[in-house]
This record gives C-alpha cells, sequence and structure tokens, in this order.
C-alpha cells in the first residue's frame, strides 16, 4: 500500500494517473499550435520556465520574505551557498516556517535578476525594491492601493472603456467599490490622452493616487508628463505596465521608473513567463508598506515554485535573444496595424506605438445600418482560427457591446512571425470582418449582438489561416 503511494509520488505520469486530464491539456496543446492568438495579453511560457513551475518548491510554505542580507551585492554573492546558508543555520530569519533556507535563496535570486533588468543609466539595480509575491496582476494593484490609501480616498485613473484596467477603479471591481474614483479618457477628436485635461482633473479633485499605465490603450504615456501633474496635485504616481513590462525592459517602452513612486506589472504577458506580478518601488519606506501589504495584508504562503519561474525568465530577459525578440513584437504591431489600414480597417486610438492594437468595428455595418460589435466578430474570427478579444472602445458604454477587437503580437512573434504574416494575417483578417452581416435581438439580457458570414468565405478564410501557420512551421 505505502509502495503503490510512492510511486504515485514519483513514478506515474499524468496519463497514468489522470487521462482526462491529460486529454484536456493534449488537447489545449494541439488548439494553441493550430491557431494564430492573437491575444495582447498572452504570450508562449519557455521550457525551462514551466519546468521550474513544476519544480518541488510547490510543495511548500514559506510565508514572509527572504533575509534583507540576500538583497544586497552581486549574484555571485547570493550564490555563495556556504556562506549564506551558515547565516541560515545561525541566526532566526524572516519567515513563519523553516525549512525555507533555498526558498530565500530562489526569491532573492528573482528579485536580483529583476531589479538587474530594470535598472538605468540614473538608477541603480541596488536602488530598486522588488516584491515578486502577488498572485496576479490585480492582486498586485489591490496590494499597492492598501499600502497608500486610505477606504474613500480618491484615486484617478484610466475608465475601463477606453482602455484603463478593471482594478482601476472600475465598479465591478474592488479598486471601484472601496475608494472614491475619477477616471479620464481620451481626446474626442485624437482619441490619444490629452495631458492638460488629465491635468486640469486632477487639480480638481487632487487624487491621492494617480493611475498609468493601460490594458488596451495602445500608446505609451509620457512618464515625465504624469510625474509633472503627480507633483502639482500631491498625488502618489503609480505606473501599471502589466501589459508592456517586457517591452520596457528591451528598451522598446519608456520606463517608468525615475518617474513612478510604485510600479506594478505581470509575468506573463510581453515578459513571457509564469503567472504571477510584481511591485516595484526606488523608496525604502514604500518598500516596507508594500511588503506588509502583500503579506499578510493581502496574502498568505506565497508561491514559491512561481519564484522559480521567475527566477528563469529574467535570466532569459537579459539575452540578446529576448531584445530582438521584444523589438519584432513592436515591428510586427506596426506593420500589422498599417496592413490592416491598407485593408480599410480603422483603428481605435488611430494606431500603436507598442504591442497591441484596437480594431474600430463601427463602419462595418449590415442591412439595417446596425454595426459590428466585438463579440460575434471575434467568434467568427476563432471559428477561422484567429484568436482574439472583444474590447470597447471610446465612445462604448458597455462590455457586452464592445464595438472593438483586441490584437496583440507577443505570442505570433514568439512563434516567428514576421512582416509576410503580418501582411497576410490582416489580409484574412480583414476579409472576415468586412463579410461579417451584423443583427441583433433582444433576448433576456437585452440586445444580443450576432453575425452571419458566408459559408465559403468562411472555409476559404480558414485554409488561408491554416496556410500561414503550416508555411511557419
Ligand atoms: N493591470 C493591467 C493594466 C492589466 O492589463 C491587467 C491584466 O490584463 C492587470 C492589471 C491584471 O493582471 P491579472 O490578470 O494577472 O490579475
Amino acid at each position: 500500500m505505502i509502495k503503490k503511494y510512492k510511486d504515485l509520488l514519483d513514478k506515474k505520469d499524468l496519463s497514468e494517473v489522470d487521462s482526462d486530464t491529460g486529454l484536456i491539456i493534449d488537447f489545449e496543446e494541439r488548439r494553441q499550435k493550430d491557431k494564430v492568438i492573437l491575444i495582447p495579453s498572452e504570450s508562449i511560457c519557455p521550457k525551462a520556465v514551466r519546468e521550474a513551475l513544476g519544480s518541488r518548491f510547490t510543495n511548500i510554505y514559506a510565508e514572509g520574505y527572504p533575509a534583507l542580507r540576500m538583497n544586497q551585492g552581486e549574484e555571485k554573492e547570493l550564490l555563495d551557498f556556504e556562506y549564506q546558508l551558515s547565516y541560515y543555520r545561525r541566526y532566526g530569519n524572516r519567515r513563519f516556517y523553516k525549512g525555507c533556507e533555498y526558498a530565500d535563496f530562489i526569491e532573492s535570486l528573482a528579485r536580483r535578476r529583476i531589479a538587474k533588468c530594470f535598472a538605468t543609466d540614473r538608477t541603480r539595480a541596488e536602488d530598486i525594491f522588488v516584491n515578486i509575491q502577488p498572485l496576479s496582476g490585480a492582486a498586485a494593484n489591490n496590494s499597492v492601493y492598501e499600502a497608500f490609501c486610505e477606504p474613500r480616498d480618491t484615486i484617478m485613473g484610466m475608465a475601463l472603456t477606453v482602455g484603463g484596467h478593471l482594478t482601476h477603479g472600475s465598479k465591478f471591481n474592488r479598486s471601484g467599490k472601496r475608494y472614491d474614483i475619477v477616471s479620464y479618457g481620451v481626446d474626442s477628436k485624437t482619441e490619444r490622452l490629452n495631458y492638460e485635461r488629465i491635468e486640469k482633473l486632477a487639480l480638481r479633485y487632487k487624487p491621492k493616487m494617480l493611475i498609468a499605465g493601460y490594458t488596451s490603450y495602445p500608446w505609451a504615456p509620457d512618464w515625465r508628463r504624469f510625474r509633472e501633474i503627480a507633483d502639482k496635485c500631491g498625488a502618489l504616481l503609480f505606473a501599471d505596465i502589466a501589459h508592456p513590462a517586457g517591452l520596457v525592459i528591451a528598451g522598446f517602452y519608456p520606463t517608468p521608473i525615475g518617474y513612478a513612486d510604485v510600479i506594478t506589472f505581470t509575468t506573463h504577458k510581453t515578459i513571457c513567463g509564469p503567472r504571477a506580478a510584481v511591485i516595484l518601488t526606488t523608496d525604502r519606506e514604500k518598500a516596507k508598506k508594500i511588503e506588509s501589504s502583500v503579506f499578510p495584508g493581502e496574502q498568505g504562503g506565497p508561491h514559491v515554485n512561481k519564484f522559480a519561474a521567475i527566477a528563469v525568465a529574467f535570466k532569459i530577459a537579459q539575452t540578446r535573444q529576448y531584445r530582438h525578440l521584444q523589438k519584432r513584437i513592436v515591428e510586427n504591431c506596426k506593420v500589422l496595424a498599417s496592413a490592416l489600414q491598407n485593408e480599410g480597417l480603422k483603428l481605435a486610438y488611430g494606431g500603436t506605438n507598442t504591442h497591441l492594437l484596437v480594431i474600430d468595428l463601427r463602419k462595418i455595418k449590415g442591412r439595417n445600418g446596425y454595426p459590428l460589435k466585438g463579440e460575434p466578430a471575434a467568434r467568427i474570427l476563432d471559428l477561422a482560427g484567429i484568436v482574439t478579444n472583444k474590447n470597447t472602445i471610446p465612445g462604448d458604454e458597455a462590455t457586452t457591446l464592445a464595438s472593438g477587437i483586441r490584437l496583440g503580437t507577443p505570442w505570433v512573434t514568439q512563434r516567428e512571425f514576421g512582416v509576410l504574416e503580418m501582411k497576410k494575417l490582416a489580409k484574412v483578417i480583414a476579409a472576415i470582418l468586412t463579410n461579417i452581416k451584423p443583427f441583433s435581438y433582444i433576448g433576456l439580457t437585452g440586445e444580443i449582438p450576432r453575425g452571419k458570414i458566408d459559408f465559403e468565405i468562411l472555409q476559404r478564410a480558414k485554409e488561408d489561416v491554416r496556410k500561414i501557420i503550416e508555411d511557419i512551421r
């Protein structure tokens, strides 16, 4: 009996233990290979990172933080195992459990690599305080609010409908329920950030915290301008670079380091690592507040296996190969954007200088003038093998009736799609979207947007997508 249990621990693989789960994972693997994935928040996590994620660090608890000593000096000193372990044996530490000596190494290693990646000419790695315990971007953002704001303080961020994130004050999220929210939008003509208006709004409402950083707004913000506004109204500047963090460390998106008081990002979007999030600050006192707000404020035991995966992801992030990947992600997005425009499609916000873009579908209309909505557009694209998501754009009020679809290039660039493939994709996307006949009906939940496409056109598009993938393999 005991022996059998031992077999379960070390010998039996997934197909033997649970063939149903194994099969579903196989299906998902197939889907990821057979489809063109253009979701800007998704990327392919490298095998080495997944290996670390599946390591035995998943077995342990490590509430607390690594020894302060381990956060200083060169990586070589940290990895002097004899030296560090002698301290561990001799002194108490900041963990609530014993057995965390290697958890300390892995958390510190990941932190240092992140600090190194975000260091600039003016900000040294040693001056960047890194917290890698948030379980995801939303949890990281909530921890930031808890660290610096009281309930009913005013927080100002971009509205969800024009590109902000749920956690920037949406009424459906804890942020919108707990704090008084002032939302800024985009200029109605240019669909770009209007800093004079943002400044006016900030001076009027004097928020405790000003948030910049977006989910679907495709242009990089001017951090210097945001810093000025925050200083004028006495706000803390919070940069949420969940999306473009990979571009930032490779130098293809301006860094908020040196401008923002606090920065959060996820490690699973352009960073191409495990699903997790990080909080940065260059202020020691703020770092302390963040630490206690993440643990014990927001979370219990951290996911140590993620620390290992993050460490590997940030080892990769220091390579030339990675820098090249990030450069190509942005280039591909620009090419895709202009190719879509050449095919006659309109881009919300007028274009992009990042890894994502949003197509404005409102020009595509049915016989009775009903415009194409994001939901049927994304659904039909998916049937053809192109995965995107519906997105609200300036002018929209409800997510269910979003008029846009959001596209991004991290995943396809990792698969080595280039200029040629971007142009081919733009053609297929345009052929599908412009041939959808939009309509709607009133269901139990109100207006339900739908669309129809000629079967032959859909089949042709499917075949084109299949060929694009086949040619790249
Ligand atoms: N912040 C921004 C700007 C995001 O785009 C996202 C996710 O899309 C998050 C925070 C939340 O990240 P997560 O989904 O990991 O909670």
